[in-house]
């Protein structure tokens, strides 16, 4: 993987530039995190280190080094602890499984703001373009999740086209009628299956999918994959969206969510959509229009929709997808945002999230895997076509 030289990102985006490769230490700063609360199940169960309560286990470690440490859920309003601690935070840690939505406005506000690190894979809940504008640097723990998702991808991929959501509730129901559920039911051996985005996610679900016997695996993104990669797993590239989710029998989206993929999935995209289509996102939400989506499995034009992420979370009580079913009666496959929290994912990013504070605190370099922004531009290729910003290579790694 190409990589380009990436200067030390230590104290660096709004100090004069006589401080910028200062390699002493700094102290006394403060930390924001926000971060879920994990209630009873967090006391009992320490390695829920993404909470409120075990607080990425990174309490006694800041103290000792002489930072303020403040971690809290709350995060919505003028007055949550988010919008009034930011306003002299010199550095903010966020979750994608409960995001402090980090606005233009705020950052506007938040003059001490330096460095954004997201505890996970997914900076969309900061606005990017204005961490460009105000040198604020957004860093994710790239990598840290993305066997996590795949695996929960080809695990939603196959409850939906194996119809097992309603056959499992027929159990607890106490019901027996098989051919209710067998009505619905499919091999994924011998189907079409197609991946929005081929980086780290949607690689790997393409390398899980191969011992399926899949009839094709198809991608659409803009980063071709490299030759050898495309090769391993037998993946054919369709440049054309329309006639990429045509070609689907089922399609799974891993792609960042940015300008260029809110709402990629609305009502004019899904027509072009293989009638009896299975959809999975576990990327982001807001990428698929949410009453598009809740209409086409109404209708039975997608026979299911599966997932974890939500286009605002945590997601109200009455959010359609929450409940919506195709005309069998199942197609559902919502769970909360958890796929990428798991108890090994959540060790990965709590460790690199330490990383990353200990390359600042000590003006290291960081992995360039792992800046979206830097100083001032996009290093990430992954987050929209800025040609012009951008630097870094394609975001397929297998590392
Ligand atoms: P990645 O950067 O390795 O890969 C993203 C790929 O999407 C890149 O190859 C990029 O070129 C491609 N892409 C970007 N815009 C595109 C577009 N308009 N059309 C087609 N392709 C496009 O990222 P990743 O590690 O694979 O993660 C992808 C996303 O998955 C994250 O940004 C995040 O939103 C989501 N995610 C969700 C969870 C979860 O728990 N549900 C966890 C981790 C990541």
């Amino acid at each position: 993987m190409l990589r380009s030289a990436i200067r030390p990102l230590a104290a660096v985006s709004r100090k004069p530039a006589s401080s910028m490769f200062s390699t002493t230490p700094k102290r006394d700063m403060k930390i924001l995190a926000i971060l879920y609360d994990g209630g009873k199940a967090a006391e009992q169960e320490p390695r829920l280190l993404g909470t409120t309560e075990n607080k990425l286990g990174l309490s006694e470690w800041l103290k000792s080094q002489g930072h303020e440490y403040i971690v809290s859920s709350d995060k919505e309003g003028p007055n949550s602890v988010f919008q009034k601690e930011l306003k002299d935070a010199e550095v903010l840690i966020t979750t994608p499984f409960h995001p402090g939505y980090l606005t233009k406005d705020l950052m506007d506000k938040a003059k001490n703001l330096k460095l954004c690190v997201t505890a996970g894979v997914g900076s969309d809940h900061i606005d990017l373009n204005a961490a460009v504008d105000n040198k604020v640097q957004v860093l994710e723990v790239t990598g840290s999740n993305v066997t996590s998702v795949a695996e929960h991808v080809v695990m939603s991929i196959l409850l939906l086209v194996r119809n097992f959501v309603p056959a499992h509730e027929m159990i607890e129901r106490g019901d027996w009628q098989v051919s209710e559920v067998a009505r619905n039911a499919f091999d994924l051996e011998g189907k079409v299956v197609g991946t929005i985005g081929a980086g780290r996610i949607g690689y790997r679900v393409l390398q899980r999918l191969v011992p399926f016997g899949v009839k094709e695996l198809l991608y659409y993104d803009y980063n071709p994959l490299p030759e050898h990669a495309a090769k391993e797993v037998g993946a054919r590239r369709v440049e054309d969206l329309k006639d990429f989710v045509s070609q689907c029998d089922v399609v799974t989206v891993n792609t960042p969510l940015h300008e260029g993929t809110r709402g990629l999935i609305n009502a004019d995209l899904l027509k072009h959509f293989k009638k009896g289509a299975w959809l999975v996102n576990t990327a982001r939400g807001a990428i698929c229009d949410k009453d598009a989506v809740a209409q086409a499995v109404k209708s039975g034009h997608l026979n299911g929709y599966a997932g974890d992420v939500w286009n605002v979370q945590p997601a109200p009580k009455d959010h359609i997808w929450r409940t919506m079913k195709n005309p069998l009666g199942g197609g559902n496959g919502m769970v909360p945002h958890y796929s990428g929290t798991t108890l090994d994912a959540q060790a990965r990013y709590a460790n690199g999230v330490r990383s990353i504070l200990e390359n600042y605190f000590a003006g290291k370099p960081q992995d360039p895997a792992n800046i979206i922004v830097g100083i001032g531009k996009y290093e990430s290729k992954a987050y929209g076509q800025r040609e012009d910003k951008q630097k870094t290579s394609h975001g397929f790694s297998k590392s």
